[in-house]
């Protein structure tokens, strides 16, 4: 039996990355039993707020209880010592980002804003620094030329999206594999004994488990659509607002690498164009979902929910917003000329729009790096997150289905320190 060693400031660490006080918690165990999510997976949210009380550093930091919560804030409102449960969940969420965190950005930018301004503003400079030389605002529309290519070095478009894409993928597995390499570890510690079970099952079971987690779990998010308030209307409820973000997220992807694979990049199609039509409703979707929430953080200031938005979650909710409406600028830029030639038809004046356009693809292409580098650190990570997270948990599950009999329930759960 392995010891646990025993961090005394862990509590005052985490509370940094939050405002809550579960100094107050005498562990009744309300919040679990109101915790949709507490059943054979694991106990939520007391199990985490005990190891962080009692300093068990690497078990907090190893525990998929974190990544699974997804912040409904029942445990806050039920808690008679209001000791904010759900609050302190996302606290840890933050603090276990920041703890995986190669560069230690994270760690000073979560815990002061004017840090994290002070960060955006270089991230900011550093950008329009490298793009400006490359750009040429006197350039002319060109109907059927998609406008980044007039208006920027075609050389430094191609070479600037690879190497952006490069980044992300290095800078994010990063901090995918940190986490990958605590969930691991808590399965080799508290998880099923797997020595007789063949590479080839095992293998098996990580193909399963991953089709299982990104249907249900990624795609439809079951875990968020059962806890569903139903009294309140369909298009504002948080399942549906999410929903709306993601598939945003998921429809502007998958028409930019269509696009990308499938067409000369340079060449503009009609607005009908299959991948168009895929990217317009993403960026709808998008904007939708980022602003009805924005809106709900700055008017329900007591929700459980909405009323503990930090700073970072407003830059991201605004970065997500401004992606959508730049991007929907930049399809302006291209149908312009276009909409003008008909409008003439109609004695219709529209405005010079390429007086800005090349304004508008700058904007679009600093909101996607500042994306970019923020991926990892902001509250969207947990897109990336909860999903490994619920993928080696089932892993677990199918080892522990092979390996013990069928009465015997299974949990990878830490046990719980009393
Ligand atoms: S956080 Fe609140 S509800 Fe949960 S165990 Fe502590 S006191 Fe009870
Ligand atoms: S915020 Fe919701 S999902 Fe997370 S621990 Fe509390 S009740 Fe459970």
């Amino acid at each position: 039996m392995s010891l646990i060693e025993l961090d005394p400031d862990l509590l005052q660490d985490i509370k940094k990355y939050g405002a809550f006080d579960v100094s107050a918690c005498f562990n009744c165990g309300t919040c679990t039993a109101i915790c949709p999510l507490s059943d054979e997976d694991g106990e939520f949210p007391r199990s985490i707020i005990r190891l962080a009380q009692l300093g068990a550093k690497e078990e907090l930091l190893n525990s998929k209880e974190l990544w699974l919560c997804y912040y409904c804030g029942q445990c806050s409102t039920t808690c008679p010592r209001e000791a904010e449960p759900g609050e302190f969940m996302a606290a840890a969420r933050r603090y276990a980002i920041a703890q995986n965190d190669v560069t230690r950005i994270s760690r000073v930018v979560y815990k002061s804003k004017a840090a994290y301004v002070g960060f955006l503003s270089l991230l900011t400079i550093v950008a329009l620094w490298i793009m400006w030389p490359y750009a040429d605002f006197s350039a002319t529309l060109q109907p059927g030329i998609n406008p980044t290519w007039i208006y920027f070095d075609p050389e430094f478009v191609h070479w600037g999206g690879l190497v952006a894409g490069g980044i992300f993928a290095v800078w994010m597995g990063l901090y995918f594999l940190g986490l990958f390499r605590h969930l691991m570890r808590q399965l080799r510690l508290y998880g099923p004994d797997s020595t007789g079970v063949s590479i080839f099952s095992k293998l098996k079971i990580w193909i399963v488990s991953l089709f299982r987690v990104v249907f249900t779990e990624v795609l439809y998010q079951r875990r968020y659509a059962t806890d569903q308030d139903t009294s309140v209307p369909f298009r504002r409820r948080r399942w549906v607002l999410h929903m709306c973000m993601m598939w945003g997220f998921i429809l502007l992807f998958a028409s930019t690498v269509i696009n990308w694979l499938t067409k000369p990049i340079e060449i503009m199609v009609p607005i009908t164009y299959p991948t168009h039509i895929l990217g317009i409703a993403g960026g709808l979707l998008l904007v939708y979902g980022a602003t009805r929430t924005m809106i709900f953080h700055a008017r329900r200031r007591d929700d459980n929910y909405y009323g503990h938005a930090t700073f970072s979650d407003w830059v991201f909710l605004t970065l997500t917003n401004l992606l959508g409406i730049s991007g929907f600028l930049l399809t302006l830029d291209i149908y312009v000329p276009t909409w003008q030639q008909w409008a003439a038809y109609f004695n219709i004046y529209i405005p010079e729009w390429q007086t800005f356009a090349g304004y508008f693809i700058i904007f679009h292409l600093l909101i996607v790096g500042l994306y970019i580098v923020l991926a990892p650190l902001n509250k969207g990570a947990h897109a990336f997150y909860r999903p490994l997270t619920l993928w080696v948990h089932e892993y677990g599950k199918g080892i522990k289905a092979l390996t013990t009999p069928e009465e015997e329930s299974y949990t990878d759960e830490i046990p719980i320190l009393t």
